[in-house]
């Protein structure tokens, strides 16, 4: 088994992190004057925001079944994503291993800090085997990165293989489940005990309607998280963000019931397409939006865009030459969509 130390860039393991006056002092008091803040306010954001989040992180704790201690919570998952290289990887002498096609923000935040990104294609049926990934790993590299559901193929990635995966590789496996909602499959939270190098990517910004908040979760062990904790701004998620998602948090059944609605709409839009003529191949999903094969996928992009409808092209995409990426959306919106393409010739 992997000692965290060994993987930990030495420059964050010794690292001495920023103490703020939140850090210092974390009572109630009755006169606070140890931030320099104003005392004055308008709307009750003159304080500071707790650093750590406990109060939504415990909320999310009590949702998601785990310990608030092994919750880490970033602007977007583009913040944990860009997180997990300063922490891990070694600017021009580490490298990552990543699935392709996969969302392409990995390959964005590796190159941002200079570390090498190992594409891995997927098979025909856009699946992988943990051979296939450890087999372009080297004694450099840190970070595995998995999608499940993935982006932009829209299927789940065999439970054996990621297991395998994490088992066998002798660095950190980040899973991005921030689909996971509208799969069938089973998180993998449950067996973040059981596995110490494993990361769990989650997000606000799809199933829970709030992509314009920027929240994103990690689950890991406690230690990953307490690094990951060193690491970030100080207070990088601000008090509107908290009160809202502890607001959103409180709304779960609401949230499941568009969890419900989407996947009605999956399925029948699933008919739908799947009676088109313009469609050549409509691929498994376990997410909220389909990939689909065309014959000619820009001239379909530029038709729909027409129609005032847009989608996303991914042409250009490994392994996905003549796909669109379309979202599920509301019964009115889907209806628009499928009168549109019923009339693309
Ligand atoms: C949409 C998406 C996200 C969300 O990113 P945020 O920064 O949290 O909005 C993360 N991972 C994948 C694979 C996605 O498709």
């Amino acid at each position: 088994m992997m000692k965290l130390e060994q993987i930990v860039r030495r420059n964050i393991l010794n690292l001495i992190p920023y103490s703020s006056a939140r850090d210092e002092f974390k009572g109630k008091a009755s006169v606070y004057l140890d931030a320099n803040e104003n005392p004055y306010q308008l709307y009750r954001m003159n304080r500071y925001p707790d650093p750590l989040q406990w109060k939504v992180k415990a909320a999310i704790a009590e949702a998601k079944g785990v310990e608030k201690e092994r919750i880490f919570l970033g602007v977007g998952s583009d913040e944990p994503i860009d997180n997990v290289f300063r922490v891990f990887c070694e600017p021009g002498k580490d490298n990552v291993v990543a699935i392709e096609p996969t969302y392409g923000m990995y390959k964005v935040a590796a190159e941002i800090n200079n570390v090498e990104y190992r594409k891995v294609l997927l098979n025909e049926s856009f699946d992988f085997t943990a051979d296939s990934l450890l087999q372009a790993t080297d004694r450099h590299s840190k970070l595995i990165f998995l999608c499940s559901p993935n982006n932009p193929t829209g299927n789940c990635l065999n439970r054996n293989e990621i297991i395998r995966t994490v088992e066998q590789f002798n660095g950190i496996v980040v899973l991005d489940e921030a689909y996971i909602d509208f799969s069938g499959q089973p998180s993998f939270i449950g067996e973040l005990d059981r596995y110490p190098n494993l990361m769990i990517f989650q997000t606000f910004s799809k199933a829970w309607a709030s992509a314009a908040v920027r929240l994103g979760m990690a689950f890991a062990g406690a230690d990953i998280i307490g690094i990951m904790n060193k690491v970030k701004y100080p207070y990088n998620i601000n008090q509107l963000t908290q009160d809202y998602v502890l607001q959103m948090l409180s709304e779960r059944k609401q949230v499941q019931q568009w969890v419900d609605t989407l996947l009605k709409e999956r399925e029948k839009l699933r008919q739908q397409l799947s009676e088109l003529p313009c469609i050549e191949n409509l691929y498994p999903t376990d997410a909220n939006f389909f990939l689909v094969k065309v014959a000619n996928a820009d001239a379909m992009y530029r038709f729909l865009i027409e129609k005032g409808v847009i989608v996303r092209n991914r042409n250009t995409v490994s392994l996905c030459a003549g796909c669109l990426r379309i979202t599920v959306g509301t019964p009115e919106e889907n209806k628009t969509l499928i009168n549109a393409l019923q009339q693309f010739r």
